[in-house]
């Protein structure tokens, strides 16, 4: 009998949506670092329930800071990274 590794595999939006995951999306701003949690029904209705979220780059890419303080934000600068929480 095989050794149990993870529970559940989740990799796409429907998916993390359906667990209650969170996306937070972080600043590249060296001075920044602000994260902010995405909403997932807009990111659901931009790439859809089956986008698969684990390696991805487009969510990252396009994330926007608002921090006003933050050059990015005001240069409207985008790009970040994502990370997973789940539900607590
Ligand atoms: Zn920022």
């Amino acid at each position: 009998m095989k050794t149990k590794t993870e529970p559940v595999t989740l990799s796409t939006l429907g998916e993390l949506k359906a667990a209650g995951y969170r996306i937070v999306g972080h600043c590249k701003h060296p001075y920044c670092g602000v994260g902010r949690t995405m909403k997932l029904d807009e990111l659901i209705d931009r790439l859809g329930p089956d986008y698969v979220v684990i390696n991805e780059t487009r969510i990252a890419r396009n994330f926007l800071c608002q921090s006003p303080q933050c050059e990015h934000a005001q240069r409207g600068q985008r790009g970040g990274s994502i990370t997973l929480h789940p539900p607590t």
